[in-house]
Formats: structure tokens, sequence, C-alpha cells
């Protein structure tokens, strides 16, 4: 019988949690912890998330600064905004949301983020921390299934875990947090070969390729645990990069879609801004 690993009930968990620190921290006085939300554009997807994020920095009792700027904003208006953002004593932390339409570049603008407020863990100082195994903000994703993993107490040391998906920032990092806790670490991508022996072979199987239903029962091994990460919209709803009503009878931990990393991803935001704000208020 396979278990599910439900993200939205510890999302939850973790969001009344940050709750009662933020009602503790306005109760004393103090300034508030504060998120900006940059968003360039009009992308369906990139909306939703912004709209997801605002209301759950809301309901915690954060400050929440959303600049919708327009798909004309040039580079030299966005870095404008982020060097403001850089020193406004309100705002801890800071998010641009990706992907930014195409005429801009997004190396330079998440370069021109400081670090200490660099809420996504996107920044290279951040990532190569991380790398590194030194204490940095962690993106939002790959801690949020970290977190979940731990929560139900599923052994990591030792595992085989193989990653589908190489990002910046899902697949990369997520790999390294698993390394970090003793898995041996697989990183498959859009050129591996045989990519089924080597998923067949995962104790531990984390999905972020932007697929729908690409990892099939057949590609699982009996037992393991799979993660995904993906999010599909297909005309259908809302679909995973895993093919949950196949892979369901063989593995012994799934995570669903919508429900499982999704929730996760935001409700480590809001522990990252936490986090930011306890460090450099
Ligand atoms: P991406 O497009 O940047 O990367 C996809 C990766 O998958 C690439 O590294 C590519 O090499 C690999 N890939 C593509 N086709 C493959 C194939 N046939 N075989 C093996 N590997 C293949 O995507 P991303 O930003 O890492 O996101 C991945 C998915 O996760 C997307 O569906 C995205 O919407 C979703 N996502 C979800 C959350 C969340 O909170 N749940 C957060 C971020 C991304």
């Amino acid at each position: 019988e396979c278990k599910i690993l439900d993200g939205k009930k510890v999302a939850s968990e973790v969001r009344e949690r940050i709750a009662v620190m933020v009602k503790e921290i306005r109760e004393s006085g103090k300034v508030p912890p504060g998120l900006a939300v940059v968003l360039v554009g009009d992308n369906p997807a990139s909306k939703v998330y912004v709209g997801q994020k605002e209301k759950a920095c809301k309901e915690v009792g954060f400050e929440s600064f959303l600049y919708h700027l327009p798909e004309a904003t040039t580079q030299e208006e966005l870095l404008n905004l982020v060097g403001q953002l850089n020193e406004d004593p309100n705002v801890h932390g800071i998010l641009v949301q990706l992907p930014l339409p195409k005429h801009l570049n997004e190396t330079e603008v998440i370069e021109a983020i400081r670090p200490e407020k660099d809420v996504d863990g996107f920044h290279p100082m951040n990532l190569g921390k991380l790398v590194a195994g030194l204490p940095c903000t962690v993106p939002c994703t790959p801690k949020g299934i970290m977190h979940l993993l731990e929560y139900y107490g599923i052994e990591i040391e030792g595992k085989n875990a193989v990653v589908v998906g190489r990002s910046n920032i899902v697949g990369k990092p997520v790999a390294h947090l698993l390394l970090q806790k003793n898995a041996t670490v697989t990183i498959c991508h859009s050129r591996t070969r045989n990519l089924e022996d080597i998923t067949k072979e995962a104790d531990i199987l984390v999905v972020a390729a932007g697929r729908p239903h690409f990892i099939t029962q057949h590609m699982v091994k009996k037992g393991a645990v799979v993660v995904d990460v993906g999010i599909n919209r297909l005309e259908s709803g809302l679909v995973g990069d895993v093919d949950f009503d196949g892979v369901r009878l063989r593995a012994s931990w799934i995570t669903p879609v919508p429900g499982g990393v999704g929730p996760m991803t935001i409700a480590m935001l809001l522990e990252n801004t936490l986090e930011m704000y306890e460090r450099f208020s």
C-alpha cells in the first residue's frame, strides 16, 4: 500500500507555526517581516504563483510588497528597483519571479539582489555555499522536498537517490541536499541514455523534468519513494511529471500533484523570509 507524502498538510503546519511567531513579533511592536515580490509582464503561470505567494504572506502576517512592472520594463529600470529594495529596511526578502521576459538578463538581475535578501537562494553566493555545505539560503522547492522527506521519517543515508532534471532552481540544489544527507546521488537530464535503467535503481526518485506523466510504473523500483515536482497545465487540469495512478502501485511513498511539493515551496518561502528577518533585522 503506497502512502501519501502530504505536502498540503505539512505546509499548513509550517504556516501555522510561522503565523504564531509573526503574531509575537507584531505584538512586541517590532517591524514585521517583509517580502518584496517583483513580477515583470503578464505570464499567466507567474501571475498565479505570485498571487499564491502574496496570499500566503498575508495569511501569516508578513508585509508583502508587490511590484508588478510592465512587459516593456528595461533592464536598468529593473536593476534600479532591485537596488532600492536592497536598501529598504522594511524588506527582508526579495523575490524576482522567473522567467523574466526574453529581453531581460535574468542572471544579472539575480546577481543584483543582496545575498542576505535573496529569499529564493538563486544568487551564486547562496548556491555556492549550498554546494560547499555552508549555511545559506536554500531554494524553496528543494528545501520543501527535504522537509517533506524528513517529516515522514524517510531514511536518506546510503540510499540511491535519482534526480531527473538539472535546473539551477530544482534539480541541482536538491541533488546536493540529498548528497549532504549521505545519499548516493545520480542526476539525469535530457541527454541521459537509458533513463529507465537508472530510475529503476532509485530508492528515492525526485522528478523535475516538466514533462507530463513522464515517469511511468515500469520505470520505478518496487518500494521507491517518489517525489513529483512537475506542474504541467493540461486541458484536463494540473498534472505532475509522474503517472500517479500507475506509479503508486509500485512506490511506497508518493507526492500528489497538486498537494505535494507545490504547497511546500510556498511554505519554505515564508520560512526563508522569516529566517532572513531574524538574521538581518
Ligand atoms: P527546467 O525546464 O528548467 O528543467 C527541466 C529539466 O528536465 C532539465 O534539466 C532537462 O535536462 C530535464 N529533462 C527534460 N526532458 C527530459 C527527458 N526526456 N529525460 C530526462 N530529463 C529531461 O524545469 P524546472 O524549473 O527544474 O522545473 C521542472 C518542473 O517542476 C516543471 O514542471 C516546473 O513547472 C515544476 N516546478 C514546480 C515547482 C513546485 O513548487 N512544485 C517549483 C519549480 C518548478
